[in-house]
C-alpha cells in the first residue's frame, strides 16, 4: 500500500468517525447499539493511542540524541537553539495577542454572571499554584534520574537528559562512535515501527472521533457558546492564517503544499488531543513530507511537543479574560499583560496531553486574582476547544522546522 493511500484513508476516517459519532449521538441512551459502538471506539482508539505511546519515548530519545549529535557535529547548533527560541516565542506571543484582541472585541463572557455557574464551580476544589510555585515545580521536573523519567514516559525530562547525551557524544567524539551509530539505526528502526503503526491511523482516528463525538453533551454548549465560538474562530485564525503567513514570508512555503504535507499530523493531534502521542506522526510528516533533515526535526519537534503550543497559550488568555468578565472584575493594562505573560508560562508547561491547559490555567487566573474553581465551568467543553488547539500547537512545530530548516540552510 501506498503512503499516498493511507493519507487519503486517514481523511476519510476522520470524515466517517465525525458522521458516525453524530449518529450515535442521537441514539436512544438506553440503546445497546450506542453502548457497542462507543466501547469499540473507545478500545479502537484507545490501542491507536497506546501504540503512538509505545513508541514515543524510544523515539523521542534517539531522535533528540541523534539531531544533537548530527547539528554539533555541523556547528549549526546555535543557529538552531536561537531560531527555534525566536521562532516559539514570537509565534507563542502572536496568538496570545489574537486571544486577547478577539476576547475584548466579542467579549464572551458579557450578560453571564458567575453565579450561574455556582454549582460545577463547587464541584472542583481549588489547587493552588502560583508563580513562584510553578517555576520550582517545572525546573525540578527538568532533572530527573533518565532510567525513571524514560520508564514513566516523563516527556520534558527525556528531552532534557537526550540533549545531554547528543551533546557528549559529540564532545567525545571519535570515542564514542559506536554509541551513535547504534542510536542512529535504533531511530531508523523506531520509524520503521512508526510506519507500520501509521496503517492503523485510518481506523484508530476514526474510534477516536466517533467516541469523542458520540459521548459530548451539546447542551453545555448553550450558555458557552460564544466562547467557544471565539476561541475556535481565533485558533483557526492562526492555524489558518497566521502561521501559513509567518511560514510563507520566511520561506516561500506555500500554504497548499505545507497542509499536505501536514495533515496526517493534524488529523492525528486533533483526535489525540495530544501533542505527545501525536509526535511521532508529526516527525514522520515534517521528515518525509515536507524534506526536513532529521537533525533539525529530530531537535525542534520534541522541543516544540512539550514547549510550543500556540493554541494552549492562546486559549488560557482568553478564557482568563472570560472569567473576569463572568466575576465582573474590569482588567487593567497591567493586570491584562500579567495574563499575557503567565498565560506563555503555562503553555510552556502544559505536558502535550489531553486537557492539560485547563490544569496549568489556575495559575493565569490566580496571577490576577481571579478564582481558580471557575476553570470548572469550562471544564465540560474542554475536550472539543482541545482538539483545535492541539492540532495548531502540532502545526506550530512543524512550522517552526521549515522555519529553522531555511534559517540554517541560508547560512
Ligand atoms: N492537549 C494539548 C496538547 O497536547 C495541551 C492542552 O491541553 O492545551 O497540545
Amino acid at each position: 500500500m501506498k503512503w499516498s493511500s493511507v493519507n487519503t484513508q486517514i481523511l476519510i476516517g476522520a470524515g466517517l468517525g465525525v458522521l458516525l459519532g453524530l449518529v450515535v449521538n442521537h441514539l436512544d441512551p438506553a440503546s445497546p447499539v450506542r453502548d457497542a459502538s462507543i466501547y469499540t471506539s473507545k478500545l479502537v482508539g484507545g490501542v491507536f493511542i497506546d501504540l503512538l505511546k509505545m513508541i514515543l519515548i524510544p523515539l523521542l530519545f534517539s531522535s533528540i540524541v541523534v539531531g544533537v549529535a548530527n547539528l554539533q557535529a555541523h556547528k549549526q547548533i546555535h543557529r538552531v537553539w536561537l531560531t527555534t527560541l525566536i521562532f516559539f516565542s514570537f509565534s507563542t506571543t502572536v496568538a496570545i495577542l489574537l486571544g486577547v484582541t478577539a476576547s475584548h472585541i466579542f467579549q464572551p463572557g458579557a450578560g453571564l454572571h458567575l453565579s450561574m455557574f455556582q454549582d460545577s464551580m463547587q464541584s472542583i476544589p481549588a489547587t493552588r499554584l502560583s508563580i513562584s510555585d510553578f517555576f520550582i515545580q517545572f525546573l525540578h521536573d527538568l532533572f530527573v534520574n533518565p532510567f525513571a523519567a524514560l520508564a514513566q514516559g516523563n516527556v520534558i525530562a527525556v528531552v532534557v537528559f537526550a540533549l545531554f547525551v547528543g551533546i557528549a557524544l559529540v564532545v567525545g567524539g571519535e570515542r564514542y562512535r559506536n554509541i551513535l551509530a547504534l542510536f542512529q539505526e535504533f531511530l531508523e528502526l523506531s520509524m520503521r515501527i512508526v510506519g507500520w503503526i501509521m496503517y492503523l491511523a485510518p481506523i484508530g482516528i476514526m474510534a477516536l472521533l466517533v467516541k469523542l463525538v458520540a459521548t459530548q453533551d451539546v447542551s453545555l454548549f448553550s450558555s458557552l457558546w460564544k466562547f467557544a465560538l471565539v476561541v475556535s474562530g481565533t485558533t483557526l485564525i492562526h492555524g489558518v492564517i497566521v502561521l501559513p503567513l509567518i511560514l510563507y514570508i520566511v520561506t516561500r512555503v506555500s500554504p497548499l503544499t505545507f497542509f499536505r504535507g501536514a495533515r496526517d499530523a493534524l488529523v492525528t493531534a486533533f483526535a489525540t488531543s495530544s501533542s505527545s502521542a501525536t509526535m511521532p506522526v508529526t516527525l514522520r510528516c515534517t521528515q518525509q513530507n515536507l524534506k526536513v533533515p532529521q537533525e533539525i526535526t529530530g531537535f525542534v519537534v520534541p522541543l516544540g511537543a512539550t514547549l510550543n503550543m500556540d493554541g494552549t497559550a492562546l486559549y488560557e488568555a482568553a478564557a482568563a479574560l472570560f472569567i473576569a468578565n463572568l466575576v465582573g472584575i474590569e482588567l487593567n493594562l497591567a493586570q491584562q499583560l500579567i495574563v499575557c505573560f503567565t498565560a506563555m508560562l503555562a503553555s510552556v508547561g502544559a505536558p502535550g496531553i489531553p486537557s492539560a491547559g485547563m490544569v496549568t490555567m489556575v495559575m493565569v487566573l490566580q496571577s490576577v486574582g481571579l478564582p481558580a474553581e471557575a476553570i470548572a465551568i469550562l471544564l465540560p467543553i474542554d475536550r472539543l476547544l482541545d482538539t483545535l488547539r492541539t492540532s495548531v500547537n502540532v502545526e506550530g512545530d512543524m512550522v517552526g522546522s521549515l522555519i529553522v530548516q531555511k534559517v540554517v540552510e541560508s547560512k
